[in-house]
C-alpha cells in the first residue's frame, strides 16, 4: 500500500475538497434549495461553510497527528533518559569490581601478607570478577533476546530437585548476610516426578529473582517454593527486604528501570535483571509479577504452563 507523508496527505485532500467544491458545489445548492431565494442564501454563506468544515478537518487530521508525535518524542526522551542512566550504571558496573581487581591484586604482590589475608584479597578479586560477569551475561541475554535468538527447550525435569539444588549455589552469600534462605519442595497435585520444562530458563529466572532477594534483604528471611495451581505452576521467591513502592511494581520489570537511582547506587546491577526474566517467562507461556509494601519485603510470583511429558 502506498503511504503517503502526512503533509502530502493534508495537501491532497486540500486540493481534492476545494475543487470538489468549486466544481460541485452550485449543483449541490440547486439541488439543497430548489427555491432561487434560499438558493441565493446558501451562495452567500457556501464559502463560509467551506471554510469552517475544512478547518475543523484539518484540526482534526493534525490533533491526532501531533499526538502521534508528541507520544513518539516522550517515548524517545524516556528511551535516552534510560539509555544514558544504564551507560551510567555500566561505567559504574565496570569500574567498581575492576578497581577491586586491580586494588587487591596489588595488594597480593606484599610478600608479608598472611595466608589468610591472601585468602582474603583473592575472594574480593574473584566477586569482583563475578561481578562483571554478571553483567556480560545480563548483556549477552539482552541482545539474544533482541536477535530473536531465545528458543524454548523442554525437557523432564523433577522441578522439586530443581528449586532445592539451587540452595547449594546461593546458601554461602545467604550465610554470609546473616539471612535465613528456605527452600521448599514443590507443593500440588501432580507435582510429584518429572515436569516438561525448560530446566535453563526455570534456573535463570529463580536465579535472578533469588539473587534480588539477597541483594535488597539484609535481615530476616528469604524463601523460595513452587506449587502446582490448575493449568499452571507458580514459582515464589518471597523476601523480607526493603521492599518496593506500589507505584514502581509494573516499570521494574522494564530495561534498566531501578527503583530509585540514589540508593541503588548502594547496590550493584544494571536495571536488567527482571527484564530478562520477564522475557524468558513469556517465551516459556507464563507471567511474571512482583507484590510488594516498601520497607516490609517483596514476593516475586512467575508460572509457567503444566506440562508432563
Ligand atoms: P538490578 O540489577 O538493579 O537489581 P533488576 O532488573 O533485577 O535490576 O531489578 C530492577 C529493580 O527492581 C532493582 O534495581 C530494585 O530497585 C528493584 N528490585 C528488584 N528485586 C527487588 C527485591 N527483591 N526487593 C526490593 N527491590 C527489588
Amino acid at each position: 500500500m502506498i503511504k503517503f507523508r502526512f503533509e502530502y496527505g493534508m495537501i491532497l485532500i486540500y486540493l481534492l475538497l476545494g475543487s470538489g467544491w468549486i466544481l460541485f458545489s452550485d449543483e449541490l445548492t440547486e439541488l439543497l434549495a430548489p427555491n432561487p431565494e434560499v438558493a441565493a442564501h446558501f451562495q452567500t454563506y457556501k464559502g463560509l461553510f467551506y471554510v469552517f468544515v475544512t478547518a475543523l478537518l484539518f484540526y482534526g487530521f493534525l490533533r491526532k497527528h501531533l499526538q502521534k508525535l508528541r507520544k513518539a518524542e516522550e517515548k524517545a526522551l524516556e528511551s535516552d533518559r534510560l539509555k544514558s542512566g544504564f551507560l551510567a550504571n555500566v561505567s559504574h558496573e565496570i569500574r567498581t569490581p575492576m578497581n577491586g581487581v586491580m586494588g587487591f591484586a596489588e595488594l597480593l604482590k606484599d610478600e608479608s601478607l598472611t595466608n589468610e589475608q591472601r585468602l582474603e584479597y583473592i575472594s574480593v578479586i574473584e566477586r569482583s570478577g563475578e561481578r562483571m560477569l554478571d553483567l556480560i551475561n545480563d548483556i549477552v541475554n539482552i541482545s539474544m533476546i533482541d536477535t530473536g535468538q531465545v528458543r524454548l527447550h523442554l525437557s523432564n525435569v523433577d522441578t522439586s530437585k530443581l528449586v532445592t539444588s539451587l540452595a547449594a549455589l546461593f546458601e554461602p552469600a545467604a550465610i554470609e548476610k546473616g539471612v535465613s534462605l528456605k527452600f521448599s519442595p514443590c507443593s500440588g497435585d501432580g507435582m510429584v516426578g518429572n515436569l516438561l520444562l525448560d530446566r535453563e530458563k526455570v534456573i535463570c529466572v529463580l536465579s535472578i529473582l533469588i539473587k534480588n532477594a539477597l541483594k535488597y534483604t539484609s535481615k530476616g528471611s528469604i524463601e523460595v517454593s513452587c506449587r502446582r495451581e490448575a493449568d499452571i505452576v507458580r514459582f515464589t521467591v518471597k523476601d523480607s527486604g526493603i521492599g518496593i513502592p506500589e507505584g514502581q511494581l509494573e516499570a521494574i520489570f522494564n530495561r534498566f528501570v531501578q527503583v530509585n537511582m540514589s540508593y541503588t547506587k548502594t547496590y550493584d546491577g544494571a536495571g536488567l535483571g527482571l527484564a530478562i526474566a520477564k522475557s524468558f517467562v513469556e517465551i516459556m507461556g507464563g507471567k511474571i509479577w512482583a507484590e510488594s509494601y516498601q520497607g516490609s519485603g517483596s514476593i516475586f510470583n512467575f508460572t509457567i504452563p503444566y506440562k508432563t511429558s
